[in-house]
């Protein structure tokens, strides 16, 4: 069950602690340069709340607020290290105007620490202190509680595209942690099957549950070669599996992905062509809950009262589809190099086998089978073969921080792999 492994997984990270505070001190003997955060305190006033960020050297930062996706503050400072001991996982509770926050050690040289805001406020002052009595540079930075209005208008705004490259960036980056993995389980789904053929023959091919199915076979294989995966599949043979069978297999396996493969089909005469990345779709949410609800999925069996259920549904369904979106965000890139895609982005739809409420789960539309040259493309076993290990290059680089020689579990792994052999 899903969440058991989760909750281990919790337990786990105060042993994973010591081997990634290892990595960053042993990081620091090798990069003296960069400062180290060292502490992250808070103060409450009546209407404000200061926080205070000590670091081993002084450092430039700026603090600005964002409404989107949640009013939040943001403090970016140069690459940094983060050596908050009782903090390894570089998250945290927050206190008045912070619910909580996280450390990102970003690319392109700077960090980022996000404070998440219980509601609208702004910046009242900031401050570079000199070192107190823990001998480290205190950054100050007040909030002060803020109409929306004033909120609003003093929050940096971005267009809806940057928001989601800066949430998978900072999702990219929180996630995932050497110390956070276990066996990695990938589930593959091929859509439709035995008295559901799917998308029609057409242009002398074969039908879509036929190229689904040869597909999901080719990233089996070529994720099994890795040994860095365990794979489910939901199907291996041309049989029908009911839409919520496919959700608890990938429940029951306690899946990390879940990944669904289908090709298109239009009407006649038009000539759209290309893949497609499917996540969750905002309007599909309240149906994921109702669905997870009715079946008692995996936490909610535990007697919990409504409002605790509610939240725990909130929490895993906002995590799930962040997670989603950083994947489907990745693969749509890396097929977009390879071959003709209908969308840059990842697109939202309400399809069943997104649903679930844990597992980050995608729907790649391969290309269309009423195109004459998608289609030639997907009934050829040679571009199957490597339009499939771009989709493994994009999960190993979603689990990457997973693969390091430095988590235990995957040596652990390797080790069993290579005295299997
Ligand atoms: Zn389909």
């Amino acid at each position: 069950m899903a969440v058991t492994r989760k909750m281990r997984r919790g337990w786990c990270q105060i042993c994973a602690g010591v081997s990634v505070l290892a990595m960053m001190i042993a990081a620091h003997g090798v990069a003296l340069a960069n400062p180290e955060v060292t502490a992250i305190r808070f103060g409450e006033g009546e209407n404000s709340t200061r926080i205070v960020v000590e670091t081993s050297e002084p450092v430039e930062f700026q603090a600005f607020t964002m409404a989107e996706p949640g009013p939040r503050l943001v403090m970016e400072l140069p690459e940094a290290l983060w050596a908050v001991a009782s903090l390894a996982t570089g998250e945290g509770a927050g206190r008045g105007h912070v619910s909580n926050f996280r450390f990102i050690s970003g690319a392109g040289g700077r960090s980022r620490l996000v404070f998440n805001l219980t509601g609208p406020s702004q910046v009242s002052q900031t401050l570079n202190l000199e070192p107190g009595e823990s001998g480290n540079y205190r950054q100050v930075i007040d909030i002060a509680t803020a109409e929306a209005s004033v909120f609003q208008a003093s929050s940096s705004e971005f267009p809806a595209s940057t928001s989601i490259d800066q949430l998978v960036a900072e999702r990219a980056h929180a996630r995932y942690d050497a110390g956070q993995c276990g066996q990695i389980r990938v589930v593959i789904d091929a859509g439709h099957g035995g008295r559901d053929p799917g998308a029609a023959a057409s242009h002398g091919g074969h039908h879509e549950s036929q190229v689904n199915l040869a597909a999901a076979l080719a990233l089996r294989d070529i994720l099994l070669a890795t040994g860095r995966y365990e794979v489910v599949m939901t199907r291996d043979s041309d049989v029908f599996i009911e839409l919520e069978d496919r959700i608890r297999i990938a429940q029951d396996a306690d899946a990390d992905l879940f990944i669904s493969l289908h090709a298109d089909a239009v009407a006649s005469g038009s000539s759209a062509r290309g893949a497609t990345v499917y996540t969750l779709a905002d309007r599909a949410v309240n149906r994921a809950r109702n669905r997870a609800l009715d079946h008692s999925d995996g936490f909610l069996s535990n007697g919990y009262a409504q409002p605790v259920q509610d939240l725990l549904l909130d929490m895993s369904l906002r995590e799930k589809r962040n997670q989603s979106l950083v994947f489907a965000q990745d693969l749509i890139g890396r097929v977009g190099g390879m071959a003709p895609v209908l969308d840059q982005r990842p697109r939202q739809a309400n399809f069943y086998v997104l649903l679930d409420s844990q597992v980050p789960a995608v729907l790649f539309e391969m290309g269309f089978l009423t195109n004459r040259d998608d289609a030639h493309n997907l009934n050829n076993a040679r571009f199957r073969q490597r339009l499939m290990a771009t989709v493994a290059e994009s999960i190993d680089h979603h689990f990457e921080r997973c693969h390091s020689p430095n988590n235990p579990t995957y040596t652990a792994t390797l080790n069993r792999a290579s005295a299997a052999q």
